[in-house]
């Protein structure tokens, strides 16, 4: 081969390189990131909206069901002491987020999640029960549908709950669907049905190996909460799908051309 021929191999070799260059997705931990702070309180509508006009790929949220069945947005299990499992929905109409947003329906939630392209990391939390976990996960895949937001491209579902993942696995298939709970490998995962898992970084850091292992069975791989800087750089090292953080312009700039986002 000619030096000129030989020089536009090699050019076009590095080309592909770089295009088959796996990137990294980042997802805003409940909403937008700092959320307090800039005035946006997590879970909240508005967290949402800003994460989708900053072209995040994923932005993730929490439903729990009250005692009456409606499916709210919110982290913690209780609201000012009181269990969401065990409160009707009207218990909380005066309870406010930190951004004077009242406590958001699912329903009211998914109406901003169709205004933007930003995936939606729907975590359902656990139940006081199978049968409770079990009407959550239906009623969500109904929302999701009365949304036109059912869609593989449009939400990942996430949980600790292994009777949630075992459900959305047997309802959604082609959805990715992550467990939470670092508690089996990925092969016992893959075992149950479960096509993805989203551990905190501390597992990845004891077993690094668990990434080839999952992606060895195309399962997808996602790491919670990464915030400092050396964690980053260390779970974009280890070739993990996405990144869920609280400071998710931070792991932007770390990442640069390698982010993965919706445009
Ligand atoms: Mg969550």
């Amino acid at each position: 081969m000619k030096k000129s021929l030989r020089i536009i191999a090699a050019a076009a070799i590095v080309a592909i390189a770089a295009s088959c260059a796996p990137k990294v997705a980042v997802t805003a931990h409940r909403g937008f990131w700092n959320c307090e702070e800039a005035g946006y309180a997590e879970n909240s509508i508005k967290a949402l909206e800003l994460a989708q006009k900053n072209h995040f790929w994923g932005s993730e949220f929490d439903v729990h069901i009250t005692s009456d069945l409606v499916l709210v947005v919110h982290h913690d299990a209780h609201i000012q002491g009181k269990s969401i499992h065990t409160h009707n929905y009207a218990d909380f109409k005066d309870y406010r987020l930190k951004n004077g947003e009242k406590l958001p329906t699912l329903d009211e939630y998914l109406t901003q999640g169709e205004k933007g392209g930003t995936v939606l990391v729907f975590e359902l939390k656990k139940q006081l029960d199978k049968a409770h976990e079990d009407y959550m996960v239906d009623q969500s895949v109904a929302a999701l549908k009365r949304h036109g937001l059912y869609d593989p491209k449009k939400v990942i579902f996430i949980s600790f709950s292994r009777n949630i993942c075992e459900r959305i696995a047997a309802l959604c298939p082609g959805f990715t669907n992550q467990y939470l709970e670092k508690d089996l490998t990925p092969e016992e995962v893959f075992a149950k049905g479960i096509n993805g898992i989203d551990y905190h970084y501390s597992a990845f850091n004891e077993h690094p190996e668990w990434v080839g292992q999952a992606h060895d069975r195309k399962m997808s791989v996602n790491v919670w909460t990464v915030d400092k800087d050396d964690d980053i750089k260390k779970m974009i090292g280890l070739g993990v799908d996405c990144i869920t953080t609280n400071q998710p312009l931070k792991v932007r700039k770390i990442l640069g051309s390698k982010e993965n986002k919706w445009k």
